[in-house]
């Protein structure tokens, strides 16, 4: 099943999208993550992408198409994308690019979060510098202050999830993204979750929609 979930920052897709791909036996495929990865590493693609990034800027679609369709051409079985396409230009990209290789999208799941929710979550998330396991200060505390429950390692706070950059973002995502939602809307079967309960219950809810069986 190939799937794109669609959400503001903060509603939970990147903690979905791990659940998800799970249960699906699916590739995961994260654009932020790739990015933050290439930063990372001092990639020649990181360095082109930095700026963008920390500032909460959108990396132009041409750069983020190419990256996604090479890793999506590279790929063997079904995937699930998280992050992209983010502006109608992409999804429009995306169409051509599934329609040339004989792919086909089954399913887009919004995660609808109000905003007042997304500046609240994101402002409280960690993660862990090692592992990269999730963490949110008032919903997922770790049982440490500062260090990871899983590896131990140091718990950090993404770059862009400072107050004025969140308030960016979400800008970004009133303006570009919430236009593609509608656009979605129009031409695919989208399953529209509230993101505003508990992860795993969001993530049963899903699947149940997606006809995955139960655990
Ligand atoms: P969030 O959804 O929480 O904002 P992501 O990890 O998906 O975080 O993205 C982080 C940043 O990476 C974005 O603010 C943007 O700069 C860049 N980015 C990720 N995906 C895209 C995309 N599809 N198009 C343009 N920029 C992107
Ligand atoms: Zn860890």
């Amino acid at each position: 099943m190939n799937l794109i979930l669609l959400g503001a920052p903060g509603s939970g897709k990147g903690t979905q999208a791990k659940a998800l791909s799970q249960r699906l036996k699916t590739t995961h495929l994260s654009t932020g993550d790739v990015f933050r990865e290439e930063i990372a590493k001092k990639t020649a693609l990181g360095a082109k992408v930095q700026g963008y990034v920390t500032s909460g800027k959108l990396v132009p679609d041409a750069v983020v198409t190419e990256v996604v369709t090479a890793k999506l051409a590279a790929l063997p079985g079904s995937f699930l994308l998280d992050g992209f396409p983010r502006t109608v230009e992409q999804a429009i990209s995306l169409d051509a690019y599934l329609k040339k290789s004989g792919k086909k999208l089954d399913r887009v799941v919004y995660l609808a979060l109000s905003e007042d929710e997304v500046v609240k979550r994101l402002t409280a998330r960690r993660n862990c510098a090692s592992c990269g396991e999730l963490y949110n200060v008032v919903s997922k505390p770790p049982k440490h202050a500062q260090f990871c429950d899983k590896c131990g390692g140091k718990l950090v706070q993404r770059q862009d999830d400072t107050e004025e950059t969140v308030k960016k973002r979400l800008m970004v995502f009133r303006d570009l993204t919430e236009p593609l939602i509608a656009f979605y809307k129009a031409n695919e079967n989208v399953f529209e979750a509230d993101a505003s309960g508990v992860a795993q219950d969001i993530t049963e809810l899903i699947a149940n929609e997606l006809g995955v069986p139960a655990r």
